[in-house]
C-alpha cells in the first residue's frame, strides 16, 4: 500500500473502561424489558467491545412515560432558566473532567481520532452546553404592537417531550447539538444513539445525573433504528423528533410523525457537497482544504466535500499537488497521534464504500490514488481520488460517506454554479478564490445551508447548521437551534374595556 499504517499493539493504544451498558430510564440504569442485548464492535479490529441493552418499543414507552411525568409535573420546565443553566454548567464541567474517558469510548466505538476527540469534540460538547446554559435565562417572547385596543404578547414555552435520534459519525457533538438546546428550553427527552456507537451516550447520562439533571428529564434507549428508533418516531406522546441521519430514514421518520400524532420534525440528512476552486486560488491551500474536506473523520461526515470542481487554468497543477499530499496522509490506528484517518465505522460501511469505488471504475472514472483497503484487519480504506468524473456518474451523485473524492474540471463561473447545484442535496459548499465578487456571487447562488469561503468545516456553535432540498430542514446550533425546542404562545386581552 502507498499509505502508512500502524498496528493496534502499539503503546499509544488505550483500553476503555466500560461502566455503562444498560438503558437509562428515569434516572436509573436498567436492563431492557426483553432482557436482550446486542454487540458493539471495535472497527479497528472487528472485535466485540461489549454487549449493550437492546431497547425496543416497551422500553421506549417506559422512557416516554418518565419524560412525560418529568415534563408535566416535574421541576425541570418550571425551574427559573438560570437554575437550569447552573445545572447545565455543572454537567459541562463534569464532561470536561471526563473528556479522556469519553473520547476513548468514541474512538473504540466509531474509529474516530482520539486526539481530536479529546481536544476538540468532547470540549466542544461542554462548550455547547455552556452556550445554551447562558441562553436558558434569556428565553422570552415579545410584546406585540396590535392593530386595535388589545394587549398582546407572546410566551415561548418548551415544546414538551422530545425524541432525539442521532447517527454514529459524531456520537458526541451531534447529540449535544440537540441535548443542549432541549435542556435549556426546559424540554424532557428520550435519546436514541446509533446502534454502532451507544457507549458515550450512556456515560453522558450518568454525568447528567451527577450534575443534578432531575430523573426522567434525560433518558437513553440504546437499540436499533427499525425497533427503538421507529417506536420514538411513531410515539403518540412525543411532541417533537429531531433526527440526524440518512435521507432515506429521514423520510421514514417524517412519515411516522404524519401517521401518528403529527409531532414536529426536524431533519438533518445527507449531502454531496461541492468545493469549487477558482483559477486565482493558492493551489497549496486549495489542495489541503480539498483533502481535509473529504478525508476528515474518514469521509464519514455529512458535509464532506465529496465533489471537487477545479477551474481549468490550474487543474493539472492542482491534481499533481493533491496526489503528492494524499500520499502523506497517514491511515492507521486512531489512537496514534500521527494518524490522520482511522477505520470506517463498521463492516457494512466499509463494504459499501468499496463497492462504490468498484462502481466508479466501471463507470469509467480514473483512480488517481487509493481504491483499496489498508491492512488485513479492521475497516481501513485508502484515501481515494477519482478524476475524469462526469456529473451524472453514481460516484458524483450518491453520498458515499467515505474517503472518496470525485474531481472535476470547469471553465466558467456560471458553469460552476450550475454544476454545484446539480444534486438533490443542499447541505454545504466551499468556495476558494481571492476575488470577493466571485465569492459573493457563488455563495448566494448555491442552494445549501452553509457556505465556507476559503476554509472548510469552519464549525461553530454560534452558526446555525442544516439543509436545503433533500438534506432536510430545521437548524441545529446557534440561537435558531434553541427556537426549534420552543413553541410560541400568543396571549391577548382587551385594553381599557375596549370592544374586541
Ligand atoms: P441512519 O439514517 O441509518 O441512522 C441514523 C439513526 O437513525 C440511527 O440512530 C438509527 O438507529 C436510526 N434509525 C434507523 N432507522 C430508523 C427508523 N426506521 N426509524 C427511526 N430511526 C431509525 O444513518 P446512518 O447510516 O447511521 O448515518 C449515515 C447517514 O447520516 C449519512 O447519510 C449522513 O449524511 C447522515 N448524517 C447527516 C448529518 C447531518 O447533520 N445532516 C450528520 C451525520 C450524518
Amino acid at each position: 500500500s502507498d499509505f502508512n499504517g500502524t498496528s493496534a499493539s502499539d503503546s499509544f493504544v488505550k483500553t476503555p473502561t466500560i461502566k455503562f451498558t444498560q438503558l437509562f430510564i428515569n434516572g436509573e440504569f436498567l436492563d431492557s424489558v426483553s432482557g436482550k442485548t446486542f454487540e458493539t464492535i471495535d472497527p479497528r479490529t472487528g472485535d466485540v467491545i461489549t454487549r449493550v441493552a437492546e431497547g425496543d418499543k416497551e422500553d421506549v414507552d417506559l422512557a416516554v412515560k418518565a419524560a412525560r411525568a418529568a415534563f408535566d409535573h416535574g421541576p425541570w420546565p418550571r425551574l427559573p432558566g438560570a437554575e437550569r443553566g447552573r445545572i447545565m454548567m455543572k454537567f459541562a464541567d463534569l464532561i470536561d473532567k471526563h473528556a479522556e474517558e469519553l473520547a476513548i469510548l468514541d474512538t473504540v466505538d466509531a474509529g474516530k481520532l482520539f486526539s481530536v476527540g479529546k481536544t476538540m469534540d468532547i470540549p466542544q460538547v461542554a462548550e455547547m452546553l455552556r452556550y445554551y446554559a447562558g441562553a436558558a435565562d434569556k428565553i422570552h417572547g415579545e410584546v406585540l404592537k396590535m392593530s386595535r385596543e388589545l394587549h398582546g404578547y407572546t410566551l415561548l414555552e418548551p415544546i414538551g417531550v422530545v425524541g432525539l435520534i442521532v447517527p454514529w459519525n459524531f456520537p458526541s457533538t451531534l447529540l449535544f447539538g440537540k441535548v443542549s438546546p432541549a435542556l435549556a428550553a426546559g424540554c424532557t427527552m428520550v435519546i436514541k444513539p446509533a446502534e454502532q456507537t451507544p457507549l458515550s451516550a450512556l456515560y453522558y447520562a450518568h454525568l447528567a445525573k451527577l450534575a443534578g439533571v432531575p430523573d426522567g428529564v434525560l433518558n437513553v434507549i440504546t437499540g436499533f433504528g427499525k425497533t427503538a428508533g421507529a417506536a420514538i418516531s411513531y410515539h403518540m406522546d412525543i411532541d417533537k423528533v429531531s433526527f440526524t441521519g440518512s435521507t432515506e430514514v429521514g423520510r421514514e421518520v417524517m412519515q411516522a410523525a404524519a401517521k401518528s400524532n403529527l409531532k414536529t420534525v426536524s431533519l438533518e440528512l445527507g449531502g454531496k457537497s461541492p468545493l469549487v476552486i477558482f483559477d486565482d486560488a493558492d493551489i497549496n491551500m486549495a489542495a489541503d482544504l480539498a483533502l481535509l474536506g473529504i478525508l476528515y473523520n474518514k469521509g464519514e461526515i455529512c458535509v464532506a466535500s465529496s465533489r471537487v470542481y477545479v477551474q481549468e487554468g490550474i487543474y493539472d497543477e492542482f491534481v499533481k499537488k493533491l496526489q503528492e499530499k494524499a500520499k502523506d496522509w497517514v491511515v492507521g490506528d486512531p489512537f496514534d497521534p500521527n494518524v490522520r484517518q482511522g477505520p470506517q465505522v463498521d463492516k457494512k460501511q466499509f463494504e459499501r464504500i468499496l463497492s462504490y469505488i468498484e462502481h466508479g471504475k466501471k463507470e469509467g472514472a480514473t483512480l488517481l490514488t487509493g481504491g483499496k483497503p489498508v491492512g488485513n484487519k479492521g475497516y481501513y480504506i485508502e484515501p481515494t481520488i477519482f478524476t475524469d468524473v462526469k456529473d451524472d456518474m453514481l460516484i458524483a451523485q450518491d453520498e458515499i460517506f467515505g474517503p472518496v473524492m470525485a474531481l472535476m474540471k470547469f471553465k466558467t463561473i456560471e458553469e460552476a454554479i450550475q454544476r454545484a447545484n446539480n444534486t438533490k442535496y443542499g447541505l454545504a459548499a466551499g468556495i476558494i478564490t481571492k476575488d470577493l465578487n466571485v465569492a459573493n456571487t457563488v455563495s448566494r447562488s448555491i442552494r445549501a445551508g452553509i457556505i465556507w469561503i476559503n476554509c472548510y468545516f469552519a464549525f461553530d456553535r454560534d452558526c446555525p447548521y442544516g439543509g436545503y432540498k433533500m438534506s432536510g430542514f430545521g437548524r441545529d446550533f446557534g440561537m435558531q437551534g434553541l427556537y426549534h425546542y420552543l413553541h410560541t404562545k400568543s396571549v391577548v386581552t382587551p385594553l381599557f374595556n375596549s370592544p374586541w
